[in-house]
């Protein structure tokens, strides 16, 4: 499968290639050129073991390595989850069920793509000899499941942003108690927004990128996207029969990867009825949706910091398919993003998608619920996914983290400390970062001084 830029700028390109290349030459993101139909079987088999399904599923975009090859990089990163399944699904009543995709080594939904990045690192630098700097800001998550997939890694040094106090105490241990000397967590005064502005300003100067051999690991990587279907699939294998027709898939959302990757599959022909964009009170998507207008608002942190985003990056790739794949129009209206800091959206029929927000006071309040009603313990993204919930039909809502990465907030909403033993194990370990201004140049001094 050739990969092509929303902007229709370059030559399509190869797996191999889109994936080391992150951001397109021409600024926009990589896209497979064609998206394949599913394998039917892949439907009506039940639960396959989640390796195999995703070689069935990755191996329709992957033609760089041979069948042993990519299996080999699948085993890698799948082997360290915690639950065997990887992503089991739970019922928590006749309609209700939520997908838990926090079993990873960080314990959030992240590690599904960041996983299968850092093995496909790993081989990229073993096949071609060269080593690379990887770079990449973070809400909290995409950090420590970046970190998590190549801390040791030889041939690999990995710089992360963060909001210096935006995210949770355990959330900034994850990156900076490591003891891996190929790390370096860089907390900045600022916000995601900022931190992801600055990637995107040293990943857009091609020269620094190929001096550097910068490579990135955020959500404009496709292979984090095409990785994110697969749990799509493995979801609907596991519901019961009688609940695979309407399904919704309640997604907390933030950077709109881990939905729009829902959709992707949905193109493919997983049957899908409707997808619920659950947004904290960063809601810039809640009123995309509800208005067609895609108009940023200054961030304000929340209980779900994770979703503490307004520049949602993975849009353009929803925009370019909007478009009908109108790449031109993708990159005008891109253009008019940039130049007027927002664009009003003709034609705005985004018929499969629902959209709630979420205040602070919702999120404590669904913790509670779901503790109360079906005696389960959710984490603070989580529970946005059970904001205005409407049980008349199948909802699936995809658990983003592990509840012990934020014990504060669950302790305020109902009184206890969900633990977890890795956690556990980092409180008694020194935290090691390198604070930088936030600043594009700071951050490209640093890395000139620290990259491999
Ligand atoms: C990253 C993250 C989200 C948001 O996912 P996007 O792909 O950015 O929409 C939601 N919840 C948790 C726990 C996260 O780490």
């Amino acid at each position: 499968m050739d990969f092509v830029s929303t902007r229709g700028g370059g030559e399509p390109v190869s797996f191999n290639e889109a994936f080391a290349r992150g951001l397109a030459p021409d600024g926009g993101l990589y896209v497979p050129r064609h998206l394949p139909m599913l394998p039917q079987s892949i439907l009506v088999e039940d639960a396959l073991p989640y390796a195999a399904l995703a070689w069935d599923f990755l191996s329709l975009f992957d033609n760089d390595h041979d069948s042993e090859h990519l299996i080999d990089i699948i085993d890698r990163s799948y082997g360290d989850f915690s639950d065997t399944m990887n992503a089991p699904l739970q019922q928590l009543a006749d309609n209700l069920f939520v997908l838990e995709l926090f079993h990873g080594p960080s314990l959030s939904f992240k590690d599904f793509g960041l996983q299968l990045i850092g093995s496909l690192f790993e081989e990229q630098i073993e096949r071609t000899g060269v080593p690379i700097n990887v770079l990449g800001a973070t809400s909290g998550d995409t950090g420590s499941a970046a970190i998590h997939g190549l801390a040791g890694k030889k041939g690999a040094k990995v710089f992360i942003l963060y909001p210096e106090g935006r995210i949770s105490e355990l959330q900034e241990r994850q990156m900076t108690c490591t003891g891996a000397d190929n790390i370096y967590p860089i907390p900045i005064q600022g916000t995601f927004d900022d931190g992801q502005a600055i990637v995107k300003e040293l990943m857009s100067d091609l020269a620094f990128k190929e001096e550097m051999r910068l490579s990135a690991i955020n959500s404009i990587n496709v292979v984090r996207v095409l990785a994110q279907c697969v749990y799509y699939v493995h979801a609907f294998t596991q519901l019961p029969p009688d609940n695979r027709d309407d399904i919704s898939f309640v997604v907390p959302t933030g950077n709109f990867g881990n939905i729009f990757a829902g959709w992707m599959v949905h193109q493919m022909g997983l049957p899908v009825d409707r997808f619920v964009v659950a947004t904290n009170q960063n809601d810039i998507l809640y009123r995309l949706f509800n208005t067609g207008e895609y108009k940023p608002d200054a961030v304000r942190p929340s209980h779900a910091p994770s979703m503490d985003i307004q520049v949602a990056s993975n849009f353009e790739r929803f925009l370019y398919y909007h478009n009908e794949k109108n790449a031109k129009a993708t990159m005008a209206q891109m253009e008019q993003f940039k130049k007027d800091g927002s664009i009003k959206i003709a034609n705005f029929n985004a018929s499969n998608f629902a959209a709630t927000r979420s205040t602070d006071e919702d999120i404590l309040k669904n913790i509670r619920m779901v503790k109360e009603k079906y005696d389960y313990v959710v984490d603070p993204h989580t529970a946005c996914g059970f904001q205005d919930l409407d049980l008349s039909s199948t909802h699936v809502i995809l658990a983003t983290a592990h509840p012990a990465k934020f014990p504060d907030t669950i302790q305020k909403a109902i009184g206890e400390t969900p633990t977890d033993p890795a956690l556990e194990k980092l409180k008694k370990k020194e935290m090691v970062k390198y604070p930088v201004a936030a600043t594009a140049e700071a951050v490209r001094k640093f890395l000139k001084e620290n990259g491999i």
